[in-house]
């Protein structure tokens, strides 16, 4: 029987494999000839690994689930990644945004430093798993192949995107599978189709302010066949899609005011035409569409622009909108919203609430940042907790025990002061019911209590002890 099966050779699969089998028997099953293949492919092939941003900044700008992730940032969070690849001797480049890439630009490498790792489990390629069943003291997993046996099983499949690179939404059907709950998959971080047919696919910016609603986001955008796409568009497609406002405003020029554009057109040599205005900022084929746009001759010199003309050029470069007509399809998101609900998970090591011995970790679970490095490092971070949970569990229950034991000396040592109290009432029957009790248990509660005087940790078990109490009754409540 192994101790763990981990489902998913992606990063938060490999990572959580490479913890937990430090001291456990571990199995990895992967459907793929080979791992990894989404990371390949991540940052352009580049793998935009993670960034430099401290814990509380990179929670800051993941705006979705974010309480649950506090104790997995924290033990495990950008700057131990950086650390962690930089020790098994990874060359990391910083670039815009504190984000990092190793600095060969090869995801590849990334993938080499987390397979080196992997020597102390076995892991099974081109086996598919395709069922999970819950025994009473164990756990079988069946797959294409074979059908195993396990104490504890992790669910690292990823989300539902690009699904050739593997991750079809397996942690869905599997979580229906085992009545866990889920929160309903979506696109995240991805590109949005216009009602414009516009003849613009490939125009380009290096930095765009999109505002959509009260939102806004930076970054580039390019003009595709069908729509926008662009760090600044995925960043925002979360929000078009859960709001279905149509309208979408792009600054193209973030960088500078409204009022020092319309100085910027006065100033201008008025006998130039207004295309080469434009051509400071934009390129030709851009130029054109802007000139069409406002209804102009191609060839119109600024010196026959009126101040109303003036002023509805320079709002146009500053607010130009544009109609959604959709968010691109899940299959072409970066990621996927939505997946494992996280309430029905313990946040501080993701094992199930309702399935104990059952972990999740990375794009699985509802959680997804923006792009930018954020989600390798939530799939990183969210496989290491996952792992050392797996690694350090025996540990974990003898805390865990030596705790109910407190608990349970602090139950009786307040039904003892209870009945004390009560056989001091003058209450016919029970008096002496409540007394003779009390009497019972008097001698070893305050035999312990005397030994916990002395050493001066009483105080120190009531409050272990109560926490304990009221944190099993807030886990029991939530499941
Ligand atoms: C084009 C693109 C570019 C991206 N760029 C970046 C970037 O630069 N930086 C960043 O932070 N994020 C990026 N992301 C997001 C990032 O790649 C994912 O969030 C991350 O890979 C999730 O890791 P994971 O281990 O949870 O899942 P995955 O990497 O999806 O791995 C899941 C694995 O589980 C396996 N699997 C699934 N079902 C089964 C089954 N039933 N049996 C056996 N195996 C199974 C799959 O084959 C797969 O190998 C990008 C995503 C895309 C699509």
């Amino acid at each position: 029987m192994y101790d763990a099966i981990i489902i998913g050779a992606g990063p938060a699969g490999l990572m959580a494999g490479i913890e937990a089998s430090k001291n456990k028997n571990i199995l990895l099953i992967e459907k793929n000839s080979t791992p990894g293949k989404k990371l390949l492919i991540t940052g352009g092939g580049r793998c935009n690994l993670t960034n430099l941003k401290s814990n509380n900044d990179f929670l800051n700008n993941v705006d979705y689930n974010k309480k649950y992730l506090y104790s997995t940032i924290n033990n495990f969070g950008p700057k131990d990644i950086y650390v962690f690849f930089v020790k098994n001797g990874a060359i990391l480049k910083e670039e815009k945004e504190n984000q990092i890439f190793p600095l060969s630009n090869k995801a590849s490498e990334i993938l080499e430093i987390l397979m080196k790792n992997t020597s102390k489990m076995r892991i099974n390629y081109n086996e598919k798993v395709i069922n999970i069943i819950l025994h009473q003291d164990y756990k079988e997993i069946i797959t294409n192949k074979n059908s195993y046996i396990t104490k504890n099983i992790v669910i690292a499949t990823g989300g539902s995107s690009f699904k050739q690179t593997g991750s079809d939404g397996d942690n869905i059907k599997f979580a229906s599978s085992i009545k866990q709950p889920i929160v309903p998959i979506f696109p995240a971080e991805t590109s949005i189709e216009l009602e414009e047919k516009l003849d613009l696919a490939g125009v380009s910016f290096d930095n765009v302010q999109v505002i959509y609603q009260k939102k806004n986001s930076f970054g580039n955008l390019i003009f595709t066949h069908k729509g926008l796409s662009g760090t600044s568009i995925m960043k925002m497609s979360e929000h078009i899609y859960k709001n279905k406002k149509k309208l979408i405003y792009i600054d193209l020029l973030p960088d500078i005011n409204k009022e020092d554009l319309i100085e910027r057109l006065n100033k201008f040599d008025r006998d130039k035409e207004l295309g080469t205005f434009f051509s400071i900022y934009f390129s030709k084929r851009f130029s054109s569409y802007l000139i069409n746009r406002l209804n102009k001759k191609s060839d119109i010199k600024i010196k026959q622009l009126n101040s109303k003309d003036i002023l509805e050029i320079s709002s146009l470069l500053k607010l130009m909108n544009f109609n959604v007509k959709k968010v691109s399809d899940l299959e072409t998101a970066y990621v996927t919203g939505g997946g494992i609900d996280l309430k029905y998970l313990d946040s501080k090591t993701f094992e199930s609430k309702i399935n104990e011995g059952i972990y999740f970790a990375g794009e699985a679970l509802d959680v997804h940042g923006p792009i930018g490095g954020y989600n390798i490092t939530l799939a990183l971070s969210t496989g290491y907790t996952v792992g050392t949970c797996i690694r350090n569990k025996w540990f974990m229950k003898i805390i865990k025990g030596l705790l109910n034991i407190i608990s349970l000396y602090f139950f009786f040592f307040l039904v003892y002061l209870l009945f004390k109290y009560i056989g001091t009432l003058n209450w016919p029957v029970f008096n002496e019911a409540f007394k003779f009790i009390s009497k019972i248990i008097e001698k070893p509660i305050i035999n312990i209590y005397a030994v916990l005087t002395e050493y001066n940790v009483n105080i120190l078990f009531i409050v272990a002890g109560s926490v304990n109490v009221f944190y099993n009754l807030y886990q029991k409540k939530s499941k």
